[in-house]
């Protein structure tokens, strides 16, 4: 891919990308925003195809809209073996955390990173339980850093011409703090 184009022409994912200022708003760890984006990938079994796509909340938060699309996939079986990456501008709150906890127990061949730019109601004790539920079930959390900002951009957000490496450089001390506070609430326990 040329550096002085924007994703290119051909690229299949490129109709689902979002917008630079969608990007910059939502994952900005210095944003309370009320919408919730989640870009995610999936990989399915051995093959090496990877399939990106975003969704954001509708009268029920994102994290249940995906489960619900991904289950009526009609290849989607409880045998299917897949690693899903979730690029989360918000934690998910504690009644998400059960959904998804049953989810990867109906699909034991799902695994489930999931990045997040800001932590939700963090002080809420359901909210810090329902992270450490999740880890306890395998997920992983992280908070997002300057890797996955960049990696967001580039594959997920539909950046102009010669911008490619122009993802948003937010002050790393917010990510660090998150990420402390999210080590806080996984080791009590
Ligand atoms: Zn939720």
């Amino acid at each position: 891919m040329a550096s002085d184009r924007g994703p290119s022409a051909g690229d299949a994912t490129l109709r689902r990308r979002i917008e630079p200022w969608e990007f910059e708003v939502s994952f900005d760890p210095r944003e309370l925003s009320k919408e919730t984006r989640l870009l995610y990938e999936i990989k399915w079994g051995k093959s090496q195809r990877i399939w990106r796509h975003s969704g954001k909340n509708t009268t029920k938060h994102v994290e249940r809209n995906f489960i619900e699309q991904i289950t009526s996939e009609r290849r989607f079986h409880r045998s299917v073996s897949c690693c899903i990456i979730w690029f989360l501008s918000w934690s998910p709150c504690w009644e998400c955390s059960e959904a998804i906890r049953e989810f990867l127990k109906q699909h034991p061949r799902v695994t489930l990173l999931i990045y997040v730019a800001r932590l939700f109601q963090h002080m809420d004790p359901r909210n810090r339980q329902g992270l450490r539920d999740l880890t306890h079930s395998g997920v992983t959390i992280q908070i997002m850093g300057p890797t996955e900002y960049d990696y967001c951009w580039r594959y997920f957000v539909n950046y102009a011409p010669g911008k490619e490496a122009h993802w948003p450089r937010y002050p790393p001390l917010l990510m660090k703090l998150y990420a402390l506070e999210l080590h806080c609430i996984i080791l009590v326990p």
